[in-house]
């Protein structure tokens, strides 16, 4: 069985599917970290982000993989777990400026499709139920107010060590909004049938436990 739990920058989605596929023995696939690793190999290498040749020459020398950790698809660039590397504002911003272009999702669509082969998955990100996963058992759309999620990537910056101000998360949060949903390729969008929820006041396991209602796994 095959969920897929999309939505904007901070609205849960990691938590709320890292948790619903503990509770029901699946995997959980982050797709962010795949364009999240391929944007910090882009860094890394000083490629200019807005240059897509130079990105398909990256992609074409470059090894993404997803390995199954504990019940957890892990993402390794060229052989190397870089997990605690991709977490940056930096790379995520950079991650939503490659992920337009058609050829680098291209390159990612493959790699997701077989993670879902084996079923029993909670896949999370932007064109789950619309691109990767169109016929999957369940869709969900996770959304929340704008200062909500900012709120919440402020806290998980700070838990990191990482310095971070209201003002600038809040300016990478609605650039991003922006990037994800108006592009040309695989916007962000409400899936066809996904079921929408809010999470502005929920927490994440009253979130878990709406979604329970509706999937069946019997
Ligand atoms: O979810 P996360 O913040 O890790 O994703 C980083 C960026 O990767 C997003 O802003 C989005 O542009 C891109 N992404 C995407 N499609 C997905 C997952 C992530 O375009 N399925």
């Amino acid at each position: 069985m095959i969920i897929t739990i999309d939505g904007p920058a901070g609205a849960g989605k990691s938590t709320v599917s890292k948790a619903l596929a503990e509770e029901l023995g699946y995997l959980y696939l982050d797709t962010g970290s795949l364009y999240r690793a391929l944007a910090y190999k882009a860094l890394e290498n000083k490629i200019p982000i807005d240059d897509e040749a130079a990105l398909v020459n990256l992609c074409s020398r470059t090894e993404v993989d997803l390995k199954n950790v504990g019940g957890k698809m892990k993402v390794y660039l060229d052989g190397e777990d870089v997990g605690a590397k991709i977490r940056t504002q930096e790379v995520g911003s950079a991650a939503s400026k490659i992920s337009a272009y058609a050829t680098v999702r291209q390159y990612l669509l493959s790699l997701q499709r077989r993670a879902g082969d084996q079923g029993g998955i909670v896949a999370e990100g932007r064109d789950m139920g619309s691109v990767v996963f169109p016929d999957a058992d369940y869709k969900f759309y996770l959304d929340a107010n704008t200062d909500e999620r900012i709120k919440r990537r402020l806290t998980e910056l700070l838990s990191k060590g990482t310095s971070a101000e209201y003002q600038n998360v809040q300016k990478e949060m609605i650039a991003r909004d922006q990037q994800d949903s108006k592009r040309q390729h695989s916007p962000l969008k409400v899936p066809e049938k996904a079921i929408i929820i809010d999470s502005t006041v929920l927490s994440p396991a009253q979130v878990v436990d709406e979604i329970l209602k509706y999937v069946s796994t019997k």
